[in-house]
């Protein structure tokens, strides 16, 4: 590791943290199986909101549909224990990926886009992915964990299992960034979007204009096979995609269910 990395640990991440309570509670693991498995379990025995947990590598991380997201050493995976009012459900994949947009931008001066529903690329290329898994009672949500994967501080092309379409901080700026630097920005810049949702804060538009999806021609997929394609026209407030097809319809393509390939 380079010299810009510091000892990540719970108290070098809430160490002064300018937050009301993301982050204010951080369980650190050095290694650990996966951030959401262990988020589940706190929310469910009534973890604080805003409770983090982190884990400075990852063995058995989940993406969406059962996949698998594999965090190496020098990566960041992270999960914030949030209890919003369900109708702002839709919107915590949208503020997930924007802060992380935010804070790539802040922190290391690079630009990526989101790809819909939940990647984040950085020319093309995955660098993050973005989980959101939430419980849900009658009208209450007991717990919505938001999860990210951040590729930071290590050479993808070591690592055979991650895509070869995928990226690092450190593969693209030719050198370490501080992870604990990128982490406090993001658990800032989610607790920022988070508080301007009852307010109906711009978090929808933002994320909208930040997609690279938009106006391509994609091809989506369920279970390995094409199920349409089309011209990704926009997407709706509840974060859905709307395909325009080749006979002029419009088909909404709801997150979760699907993969895209351009
Ligand atoms: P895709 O990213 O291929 O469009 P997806 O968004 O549906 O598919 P996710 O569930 O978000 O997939 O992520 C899981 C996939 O990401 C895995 O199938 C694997 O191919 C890939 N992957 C796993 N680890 C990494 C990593 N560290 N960086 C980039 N990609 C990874």
């Amino acid at each position: 590791m380079g010299m810009v990395e510091n000892n990540l640990s719970s108290a070098s991440i809430t160490s002064n943290l300018e937050t009301q309570f993301i982050g204010q509670r951080v369980i650190y693991y050095p290694k650990l199986a996966s951030t959401m498995d262990i988020a589940k379990r706190e929310a469910r025995r009534g973890a604080v909101e805003g409770t983090v947990i982190i884990a400075g590598e990852q063995t058995a991380g989940r993406g969406r549909i059962k996949r698998t997201w594999l965090t190496p050493e020098g990566g960041i995976a992270l999960s914030i224990i949030l209890r919003p009012g369900v109708r702002y459900l839709p919107s915590l994949i949208m503020l997930t990926s924007l802060a992380v947009v935010r804070s790539l931008r802040k922190v290391t001066g690079l630009e990526s886009q989101i790809k819909w529903p939940n990647d984040v690329l950085i020319n093309g290329r995955k660098v993050c992915g973005v989980l959101v898994e939430s419980e849900v009672q009658g009208d209450t949500v007991s717990y919505a964990n938001i999860g990210i994967g951040i590729n930071a501080n290590f050479r993808v092309s070591d690592f055979p299992e991650i895509p070869s379409t995928a990226t690092s901080l450190s593969d693209e700026l030719e050198r370490d960034v501080s992870r604990l630097e990128i982490i406090r920005c993001f658990l800032v810049e989610v607790e920022k979007l988070y508080l301007t949702l009852p307010g109906g804060g711009a978090v929808y538009e933002e994320w909208r204009d930040s997609l690279v999806t938009l106006g391509r021609e994609v091809q989506v997929k369920w279970e390995g096979n094409i199920v349409c394609e089309g011209v990704a026209e926009s997407v709706a407030r509840d974060g859905s995609l709307l395909l325009r097809l080749s006979d002029g319809t419009l088909k909404k393509i709801v997150a979760g269910d699907v993969t895209l390939r351009a």
